[in-house]
């Protein structure tokens, strides 16, 4: 079993993206510029938003970061990122989701110009990605496809199994997964809340994609073996034992699981990281599209 390491990818991924931003500082380019929106104050949330400032800073991209408390209208957080779609200096926006209930998710994606979405979550973003025309892919998908390039995992002709089909994880990746273009040429079986034998599905996968959210689902008897497993799940769970009071739990219950595969991603330190790298990879060819 090998441990796809995100956290050593996504640092390589930063690195060879601070290069290119002291290249272009040197030659008087303008800097790439990630402007996020945070609403409330949702712990994991605040976490993930504050690695993604501090990435950000270690590149040497530029950020901004909008703070706005649970209760903000909708109007006024729609007034935000039009201020920010209008502000030639910024290159992406990025609305940490889940938003409070009284503001609709799809009315915010749908604000923020295609040109600036770095999430990849606005239509026209996923739209272009399954025509197969350049798109900011959605970052966690971009980060499955990044890391398997670069443990050079071959794809073409296997069989992918996604568990869970949500807009930002599962549907994206997919279709990702199904291109002609490699990370890709795989047969993808999309599974979900009502899918029947999943675990005989399961059983037949070279690749597996664990996005469902359910700590530890994923367990040993579903997975053939030397099959490929990607676990995004990131769920928090009651640990007294830790001074946060909880541990992060994927959906790959990693004991009996990692036997039985030749590559399997940790949590922490697997698709997360690579999330982040993603997000920069994108934000940075906001910029370049400018130039
Ligand atoms: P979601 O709740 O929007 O979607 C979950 C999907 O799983 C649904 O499509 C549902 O049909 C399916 N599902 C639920 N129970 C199932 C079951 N028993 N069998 C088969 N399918 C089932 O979740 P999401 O936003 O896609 O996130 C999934 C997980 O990934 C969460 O734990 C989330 O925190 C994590 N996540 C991690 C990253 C990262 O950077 N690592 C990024 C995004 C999401």
């Amino acid at each position: 079993m090998n441990i796809l390491d995100g956290k050593l990818v996504s640092q390589a991924v930063k690195s060879s993206l601070r290069v290119l931003v002291e290249e272009r500082i040197q030659n008087g380019k303008k800097v790439p510029h990630l402007a996020a929106i945070l609403v409330g104050s949702n712990g994991a949330s605040e976490t993930y938003v504050a690695s993604k400032v501090k990435s950000c800073a270690e590149i040497g991209f530029k950020s901004t970061l909008i703070r706005l408390p649970e209760e903000v209208s909708e109007q006024e957080l729609l007034f935000h990122i039009n201020a920010l779609n209008e502000d030639f200096d910024v290159d992406g926006i990025l609305v940490q989701l889940p938003l409070p209930r009284h503001i609709s998710e799809q009315k915010v994606i749908e604000s923020i110009y295609a040109s600036k979405d770095v999430d990849g979550f606005h239509p026209e973003s996923v739209g272009r990605m399954v025509q197969g025309l350049p798109a900011y892919f959605p970052a966690t998908p971009y980060g499955i496809l990044l890391l398997l390039e670069h443990y050079n995992i071959e794809t073409k002709g296997k069989h992918a199994v996604v568990i869970g089909r949500s807009n930002i994880v599962g549907r994206p990746i997919s279709i990702l997964l199904s291109r002609n273009a490699y990370p890709g040429n795989c047969t993808v079986t999309v599974c979900h809340s009502h899918t029947k034998n999943l675990q005989e599905i399961c059983l037949q996968a070279d690749i597996i994609i664990a996005a469902l959210g359910k700590a530890e689902f994923l367990k040993g008897d579903m997975v053939k073996q030397d099959a490929v497993v990607i676990d995004v799940g990131i769920t928090r769970v009651e640990d007294p034992a830790k001074k946060s009071g909880f541990s992060l739990k994927g959906d790959v219950d990693f004991s009996s699981v990692s036997p039985r595969c030749s590559y399997i991603t940790p949590v922490p330190g697997g698709v997360g990281p690579m999330t982040i790298a993603a997000l920069m990879k994108n934000t940075y060819q906001a910029c370049l599209a400018k130039d």
